[in-house]
């Protein structure tokens, strides 16, 4: 890992500028709301890019047009809690344990024409635990779906402590 200081806020609007085109298409709406000033975590710039993006992308995917997908960034016992709620068709109790495991796909006949190969969650878990961090969901059959996670916040060290 190539690891940095990275403003976690300007790297979510980056990622939402560059999934807009394919909301927009479907009519979905993004909702961003960010609780806390400064949000600073240490990690691979790249590879927590590739995490939003799965993880929105998923999002936009799995939605039928029309929804709503909202990004909350928020502060959570001295960590960094970056929620990713959509209004899309869910997922079952049943899957939910299955779905970060590699080529696991809900439903493979329907989502065939969706294109994917099944590895973008088994990817965003494995990276998570590189950066120190955890992933969750919640979520109901024909609900929608919610991806939460949490990242420690970086430590700023005053002066004289190393
Ligand atoms: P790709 O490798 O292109 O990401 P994928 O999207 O099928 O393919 P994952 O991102 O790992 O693979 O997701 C695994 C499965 O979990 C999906 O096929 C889908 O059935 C289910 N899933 C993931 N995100 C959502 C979501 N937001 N709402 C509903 N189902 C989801
Ligand atoms: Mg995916």
């Amino acid at each position: 890992l190539n690891i940095q200081s990275i403003d976690l806020y300007s790297l979510l609007k980056d990622v939402l500028k560059l999934l807009e085109g394919k909301a927009n298409t479907k009519n979905i709406q993004f909702e961003f709301h960010c609780k806390l000033n400064q949000v600073r975590i240490k990690g691979d710039l790249d590879r927590l890019k590739q995490v939003f993006i799965n993880l929105i992308n998923n999002a936009i995917t799995y939605t039928p047009g029309d929804g709503v997908v909202s990004i909350n960034l928020l502060d959570s016992d001295g960590k960094v809690r970056i929620s990713v709620k959509d209004t899309g068709v869910g997922i079952s109790k049943e899957d939910i344990p299955r779905i970060f495991e590699r080529f696991y796909r809900v439903d493979r006949a329907r989502s065939r024409n969706s294109g994917g190969t099944g590895l973008g969650l088994a990817i965003v878990k494995h990276l998570m635990e590189a950066h120190h961090g955890s992933i969750s969901v919640k979520s109901k059959l024909g609900e929608g779906s919610e991806f939460i996670i949490e990242l420690p916040k970086e430590v700023i060290l005053k002066d004289g402590e190393s």
